[in-house]
Parts: C-alpha cells; sequence; structure tokens
C-alpha cells in the first residue's frame, strides 16, 4: 500500500480541526503538524489539503453557525483562511518546516493552461522543499465552479501531483459495513478491491454539521483516485500518530487498492 509512497497528499477535515465548539483543536493540530514534520524529514514529499475556512472564520467573526448564504460563507472563509495559514506556518516553523498556500478553484485545474501553470507551482514548491497547503479558494469559487468539498479536491491535486498516496483523515474510524451509529453490528471495512455500487451504497449520506463532506464524498475521492493508480487510506484524523500506520503498511482505517 502506502509503504513504498514518495508522495503523499493529506487530507484534513474541519471535524478534525474543530473542537464541537467550533474552535480550533490545538492539541491535534500539533499532533498533526509534528506527524507531517517528521514524515517530511523522513523524505517524504506531503502536499495537505486543509479544510476549516468556512468554520474557523464564523467562529472568529462570532457568527452563531456556519453562513447558510453563499456571500455569508465567502467571508467567512478570507478570515477563517488567515487564521488556518497563521497556525499551520507557525507550528511546522516550530519543526524548521517551509509552508506555501495554494487556494484553489476546479477551473484553475480543469482549463489546461492554468491546469500547467498549477503544476508547474506545484512542482518548484518540492524542488524548494517546501510543503503545499491547498485549499479551495472559498471566497471566490461560488456555485458554478465549486468542487465544494474537499475530499473530492484533495483527489484531484493527487492527481495533479502525481502522488502515490492519498490519506483522508475522517471523524470516524472508516468505511462501516452499515451506519455505526445507527447499527450496533456495524464493522469497519478494512480493505476495499473495487469501489462498485454497493460500496456506495453502504456509505450512505452521512455528514457532519460542520464539514461538507461525509462518508459517500470520500468514497467518490477514494474512486477518483485509485482509478488514477494511487493507493487511499481513509482513516479517523483523532490521533495523527496513526498515520505511520498507514505508512508503514499496516493495517488502519479502510484501505482502496488503486486500479493499475
Ligand atoms: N473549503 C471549505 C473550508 O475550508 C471546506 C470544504 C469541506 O468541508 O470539504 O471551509
Amino acid at each position: 500500500m502506502l509503504k513504498n509512497a514518495k508522495r503523499i497528499v493529506v487530507k484534513v477535515g474541519t471535524s478534525t480541526l474543530t473542537y464541537p465548539t467550533g474552535k480550533i483543536n490545538i492539541r491535534r493540530v500539533k499532533a498533526l503538524v509534528e506527524v507531517l514534520s517528521d514524515l517530511r524529514n523522513a523524505g517524504i514529499q506531503l502536499a495537505l489539503v486543509t479544510s476549516g475556512a468556512i468554520g474557523i472564520g464564523a467562529v472568529k467573526l462570532g457568527l452563531p453557525g456556519r453562513p447558510q448564504d453563499t456571500p455569508g460563507r465567502q467571508a467567512a472563509a478570507t478570515v477563517g483562511q488567515c487564521e488556518l495559514m497563521f497556525l499551520y506556518d507557525k507550528l511546522f516553523s516550530e519543526y524548521g518546516q517551509v509552508v506555501g498556500q495554494l487556494l484553489i478553484t476546479r477551473s484553475d485545474i480543469e482549463n489546461g493552461e492554468r491546469r500547467e501553470n498549477l503544476i508547474n507551482c506545484f512542482e518548484k514548491l518540492f524542488d524548494y522543499g517546501a510543503m503545499p497547503v491547498i485549499n479551495e479558494n472559498d471566497s471566490v469559487a461560488v456555485e458554478e465552479i465549486v468542487y465544494g468539498d474537499n475530499d473530492n479536491l484533495s483527489a484531484q491535486v493527487a492527481k495533479l501531483i502525481g502522488a502515490d498516496g492519498l490519506i483522508i483523515l475522517s471523524d470516524i474510524d472508516g468505511l462501516f459495513s452499515a451506519n455505526p451509529s445507527e447499527d450496533e453490528s456495524a464493522v469497519l471495512i478494512p480493505i476495499v478491491r473495487e469501489i462498485d455500487e454497493s460500496v456506495y451504497c453502504i456509505a450512505g449520506g452521512s455528514s457532519s454539521s460542520v464539514g461538507t463532506g461525509g462518508m459517500a464524498t470520500k468514497i467518490t475521492a477514494a474512486k477518483i483516485a485509485t482509478d488514477a493508480g494511487i493507493e487511499t487510506v481513509v482513516m479517523n484524523g483523532a490521533n495523527p500518530e496513526d498515520i505511520y500506520r498507514a505508512i508503514d503498511g499496516r493495517q488502519v482505517g479502510t484501505q482502496f487498492l488503486a486500479r493499475n
């Protein structure tokens, strides 16, 4: 699986980065930064796709919740994205890591020329030894040009940069045979060899209140990535040290095997 991966995209969602209060889970973000820095020191090229701009911005602005209207989400994202990058820059700096921010929209990836420019920027960042930190450009990416969820974005980025691995950190342990909050007999599915209709069926439409993704969007992302030959793991982000297990090729979360 990910054991020999040299370039990996890690995606972290709002529910992993924040407490149920909506405020930043500093302890967890610190743990995540420490593990990612360590993996970079070990020679693995990483790109971090991070959510949190809208949720963290809404809290910082003192709003009662995630804005329901598009301009509200755009505005909240401008505030939250600053806070997010401030935190990443500060924490990664403690480990001597350099980060660069990329805010992208679907058209940046789909339009041939912009796509090439984006790839060049990613490659140059890797050449410089810096780590790309990516989010959707939520303050300009409205309606028709929006990916909307960073699960999808992370798979697109993984394809774009020719990653060999994608790790999606979730607020549950992986894909279960049924919804574990409703069905006690639900068991974790450790390996998915092929993403077919039955997999989409059991993923259902589960969704958390702070992020936009649920298991369904993670399956769609896993399908995009594995179809492009990228090994994908969906795992719980609560204990970032578990990422070592995935990298060591040990069982953790649900592993989606790449199709060659
Ligand atoms: N780009 C959104 C944000 O930073 C998150 C999208 C998602 O939750 O997948 O708030």
